[in-house]
């Protein structure tokens, strides 16, 4: 099966015990059936901890809950004890896949690496070059898949290429980005699904086009941000700093490739549910966020917090999804209008 991923991927390396943020603390460790099951089956100590520390929520799910915040197999030197002594096969498919999202769309499938790690995220943020993505093949036997993604992929090929486009200020390339979903979004509510392709070939970004109006959206995402499910006990308060904080410049590069890791993760998904506009619309808010974090965090740690509030969570995720398209201050309209302001 062919298997697209960002050309960093090959390079990427767990930072195991030397990790700042390791990924097995904060998060509950969502235990898969397979492993739980052999899990029932380790014999000695390790095996009767296993069985103590293991839990199943109401709907029959597995997990380790935290002890003090942390995995309870994370050891003093922030090691994976299960890894240790049983070896990498035998931790969960979460603890086996983070920070890799595999998106599977039948014929073939894409990884990104989670810009919640900061392996990943060092890698994401470690050059100005623009972001490009690798084609690998898998042993794997590819399937069918839904026939949107004939007409999807070439769309979302032209919008990575607008947000490419260095000939371009990054904030115009982020409203064209923008009035191109748009425009798309309405083909596919109204069936016409079929012109996608031909409309990212020839779609022209309009001249000396603005939206008119004043815009609050970042203060108003931010604010927003603050009202959903919250990870870190100090993300309010990085929030809160955010709104007050005055901009500070930030690599155009960098914030490109921000914009395309979150247009890869997510375009696509559109195949699941028609909902594209929405899509696009969290690419160019979370530029603006991370990009407003940055004044009080510095870049890489902005993206590593908004990644793991947002991306890590899905009932943030769809609240930030239902909001782009229901409330007024984060719509595509507010969008539009902050990325036309001087
Ligand atoms: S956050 Fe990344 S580098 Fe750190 S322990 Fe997890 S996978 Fe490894």
């Amino acid at each position: 099966m062919l298997t697209r991923v960002p050309d960093y991927y090959e390079k990427f390396h767990c930072l195991a015990g030397a990790c700042p943020h390791t990924c097995c603390e904060k998060w509950e460790v969502v235990i898969d059936e397979e492993t739980a099951c052999r899990y029932f089956a380790v014999p000695g100590p390790l095996g009767e901890k296993l069985r103590a520390v293991l839990q199943a929520d109401e709907a029959g799910a597995f997990c380790f809950p935290l002890d003090g915040g942390r995995c309870p197999f994370l050891d003093g030197e922030n090691l994976c004890e299960i890894h240790r002594k049983l070896g990498e096969d035998a931790t969960s498919v979460t603890c086996r896949e983070h920070p890799r999202f595999i998106e599977d769309y039948g014929p073939f499938q894409e990884i990104t690496l989670s810009a919640s790690c900061p392996a990943a995220g060092a890698l994401l943020l470690g050059t100005e070059a623009p972001l490009t993505f690798a084609e690998l093949e898998t042993a794997e036997p590819g399937e069918a898949g839904d026939q949107w993604l004939a007409v999807l992929l070439p769309l979302r090929d032209r919008m990575l290429d607008i947000l490419a486009d260095r000939s371009v200020p990054l904030r115009r390339r982020l409203r064209d980005f923008l009035l191109l979903a748009r425009e798309a979004q309405l083909a596919l509510e109204e069936e016409r699904e079929a012109c996608l392709p031909a409309l990212a070939e020839t779609w022209q970004a309009p001249r000396d086009w603005r939206a008119a109006g004043e815009s609050r959206l970042v203060s108003h995402g931010l604010r927003f941000l603050g009202t959903l499910e919250i990870l870190d006990r100090d993300w309010p308060e990085l929030l809160a700093q955010a709104r007050t904080a005055a901009p500070v410049p930030q690599s155009e590069a960098l914030l490109e490739r921000i914009a395309v890791y979150f247009a890869f993760r997510y375009l696509l998904k559109t195949v699941n549910d028609g909902d594209l506009l929405s899509r696009a619309q969290l690419v160019a808010f979370a530029v603006l966020t991370v990009e407003r974090l940055a004044a009080v965090c510095g870049l890489p740690e902005a993206l590593r917090r908004f990644s793991c509030e947002i991306e890590h969570s899905s009932e943030n995720l769809e609240a930030l999804l239902w909001a782009f398209q229901w409330e007024e201050e984060l719509s595509c309209g507010a969008l539009l209008r902050e990325l036309s302001a001087i």
